[in-house]
């Protein structure tokens, strides 16, 4: 029946298998190594070292086989090793590697430029610029929207996550473990409180009343260069925002020439069954960041605004030896085509109707589950002390261990650690999903 010795990556058989402890004898002897050699700094969630992967399943090098409810932080969004992501980057890898595309240019770049025009949200002329990282692409925006407004004020909203680079440290909600003991800090940051509908029961127009209140009172609308907003936070823990809210901000960006940046990192690239989380309210961003899910796992992201915003810049104010490097912007063209070809968009949809309703269902069963949330592939379930709203951050890693040890992997968010969020690739199998939700069943029933 199944063969995890196959050779290539598409015989992976789509099945939980588990046959060792987890982690097994080899990934603990490479644990070992690593703890002599990798900094502390660096963690890792799930201490399995993994040898392959393909769609939903992750393969570690003991031979076990995880249903991977992460991708990697949504990053694997259109299934691991996909096919046509490999093929697109082997054939690239083969031709061309590097020139450097400030330097002497190449095709692979201007079609991710051309695609993400197309996809982000807005009908008018629209420029990309391609970097390495999430957090480069939040440092590209922030700078290119200061010298487009002449303006120094960054603002952001609570529980918001933007990376781990100097500003972006700044712009994050989390001090610890993001930004604790690494300063000094990038200046001119000025955190609103957001909409978080389950504990702040706001309707989108009082919740964007509260922000824009705070912006003018603590900075004041003239000194704003941007807004950068996650359509759905990620790291703070999947919060939809409310009804109204969004499109509320935007307005008020617009009327005072504040560039309304959306932070798409991880939202986007059909996670929600959108090409990006803007259109689910209505949003037209002046600016989109792209990356984790762009590239199939390769590294990649985008800046992608109105062009007039874009070439604000000056002539070689932009760029940096590796961004839109070949290889990635080939796997980023074998994504866009996947999106189209497999009609994703749907699986998105097909993926929330499964999970979110299986996860309502054991909500019944189980009080510590305060808050069933997200859109698409990008579910999360807040977990409480039941009958109240207090976070319950021990039920979080009870249940992720529980999970794990049965051959599930899940991750975490939330700024108090108690939201388990689901982010599986868009190629899980129903059947996967309803066998991982058997797993957290039975993981909640051990509480
Ligand atoms: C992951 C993430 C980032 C940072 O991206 P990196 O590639 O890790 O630098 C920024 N914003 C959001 C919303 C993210 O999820």
């Amino acid at each position: 029946m199944t063969d995890t010795l196959a050779p290539t990556t598409s015989a992976v058989v789509q099945e939980r298998r588990v046959v060792t402890a987890i982690p097994g004898p080899k990934s603990q002897a490479l644990h070992e190594r690593r703890l002599k050699v990798v900094p502390v700094g660096v963690t890792a969630a799930l201490p399995v070292y993994i040898e392959r992967a393909h769609g939903a399943i992750l393969v570690d090098v003991d031979g076990n086989q995880f249903i991977d409810l992460g991708a990697g932080i949504g990053v694997t969004t259109i299934g691991h090793t996909d096919d046509a992501v490999v093929a697109g980057a082997t054939e690239q890898l083969e031709k061309l590697t590097h020139t450097l595309f400030t330097i002497t240019p190449y095709e692979g770049y201007v079609r991710v430029a051309e695609y993400l025009a197309a996809h982000t949200p807005g009908d008018f002329a629209k420029k990309t610029v391609l970097v390495n990282s999430g957090a480069e692409a939040v440092e590209n925006g922030v700078k290119i929207a200061r010298k487009y407004t002449g303006r120094n004020g960054v603002a952001v909203l609570e529980h918001a996550y933007h990376g781990r680079t100097n500003l972006t440290m700044a712009m994050n909600f989390k001090a610890s473990p993001y930004s604790l003991g690494f300063g000094p800090f990038a200046g001119d940051v000025y955190r609103a409180p957001n909409s978080y509908p389950y504990h702040d029961g706001l309707s989108g127009a009082d919740a964007a009343a509260r922000t824009i209140s705070y912006l003018e009172k603590t900075v004041g609308a003239a000194d704003l260069a941007c807004l950068v907003v996650e359509p759905i936070q990620g790291e703070g823990g999947f919060q939809v925002p409310a009804d109204g809210y969004l499109p509320a901000l935007q307005a008020w960006c617009t009327a005072n020439g504040i560039v309304f940046i959306a932070d798409e990192i991880q939202s986007g690239m059909a996670r929600t069954g959108k090409y990006f989380a803007s259109e689910h309210f209505g949003l037209v961003p002046d600016m989109v960041l792209s990356a984790k899910g762009i590239a199939g796992g390769l590294p990649l992201a985008g800046v992608t605004g109105r062009a007039e915003i874009m070439d604000s810049a000056q002539p070689g104010g932009l760029g940096g030896t590796f961004g839109g490097n070949p290889v990635s912007a080939a796997a980023a063209i074998a994504v866009f085509e996947q999106i189209e070809q497999k009609n994703l968009l749907a699986e998105a949809v097909r993926i929330e109707n499964a999970l979110k309703g299986a996860l309502l269902e054991l909500q019944k069963k189980y009080p510590v589950i305060g808050d069933v949330r997200g859109i698409g592939a990008m579910i999360a379930i807040e977990l409480v002390q039941p009958g109240t709203h207090e976070p319950n951050a021990a039920a979080v890693s009870a249940i992720s261990a529980f999970a794990a040890q049965k051959g599930v992997l899940l991750l975490t968010a939330g700024t108090y650690g108690n939201v388990l969020r689901f982010l599986p690739s868009l190629a899980i199998s129903n059947e996967l999903i309803a066998e991982a939700v058997g797993v957290i069943d039975e993981a909640f029933a051990s509480l």
